[in-house]
This record gives C-alpha cells, sequence and structure tokens, in this order.
C-alpha cells in the first residue's frame, strides 16, 4: 500500500536498529493464542474435529493437534515464515540482514518439523495468516486435509 521507497533508503544506512521496532515483534512473535491461531481454532472446532494445543510431545509443538487423524496443524504468520503473499515479502526498514537470516531460520525449521512429523507419521498442514481472510476457503481446505488421512491406519 504505501511504499516509501525514497524514504526507506534514506532510513536504511547506518542506522543500526530500531530496538522498539524488534521487540514490538519479538513480541507479536512469543504471543501465544494469537488472532490467527484462535480463528483457526474457532473453524476446526466448528467443523466438529477434537483437537488438542502445542503438544510438546511432538516435533514443533503443532499448533493444533489431531491424533484420531494424525495430523498436525500450524498458523503462521505471514512475514515470519516468509510467505509468498504481499505481508511475506515485506521488508523491514532497518536490520533487513537480521530479518533475512531470522526467516530464513525459520523457514528451515519448519522444513525440519514437517520432515519430522511425517517421519513418526503425521501429517502436516500449514495455514498462514493472510488465507484467514476466507475462513470458507480454510474450513474447506482442512476438511480435505483431514478426510485424506482419515483412511490412514494409525501407527503407535
Ligand atoms: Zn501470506
Amino acid at each position: 500500500m504505501k511504499e516509501a521507497r525514497p524514504a526507506d533508503r534514506a532510513a536504511r544506512p547506518r542506522k543500526k536498529e530500531d530496538p522498539a521496532e524488534r521487540s514490538r515483534i519479538m513480541r507479536a512473535v512469543k504471543a501465544r493464542d494469537t488472532a490467527p491461531e484462535l480463528a483457526v481454532r474457532r473453524i476446526v472446532h466448528r467443523l466438529g474435529f477434537r483437537f488438542s494445543l502445542r503438544r510438546d510431545d511432538l516435533p514443533g509443538k503443532p499448533d493444533l493437534a489431531l491424533p484420531k487423524y494424525r495430523a498436525a496443524i500450524f498458523v503462521h504468520g505471514c512475514f515470519w515464515h516468509g510467505h509468498r503473499c504481499r505481508r511475506g515479502a515485506r521488508t523491514p526498514k532497518t536490520n533487513v540482514a537480521y530479518w533475512r537470516r531470522k526467516i530464513a531460520g525459520n523457514r528451515a525449521r519448519d522444513r525440519r518439523v514437517r520432515g519430522a512429523l511425517r517421519g513418526r507419521g503425521w501429517r502436516v498442514l500449514a495455514i498462514h495468516e493472510c488465507q484467514l481472510k476466507n475462513a470458507g476457503a480454510v474450513a474447506r481446505r482442512i476438511v480435505k486435509f483431514l478426510k485424506r488421512g482419515a483412511a490412514a491406519p494409525a501407527p503407535q
């Protein structure tokens, strides 16, 4: 929306970091029960599926786990997980290298976690916050995702 290119460029050199911005974002990432998480829980709940929250015995502590389906659902902030959308493409004005590294690290961790869950026979669905603008579409995706795994035998 507001792309203040010249201002960006002016602000970038030598401005070391913006502690206020960083701490604001760090607070946001630490926050539990964020609005997108609550929205996904509401959707899954309304669909009538039972789930548990952040089971710490599972890799990556999935935001929602549905043991009956051996299905894990993550709710990702677009910025933090480098989603291919407008919000995900946003680059902070300061500390560009820091944020790039941080987001690349998050994405690498996402991949590791997905691999670890799959290795244990779980299936993984990631929902990004921007997708929640269309709750109906998210609900359909979740149903499809869960139904696909419904026939799978549950090891353990
Ligand atoms: Zn997004």
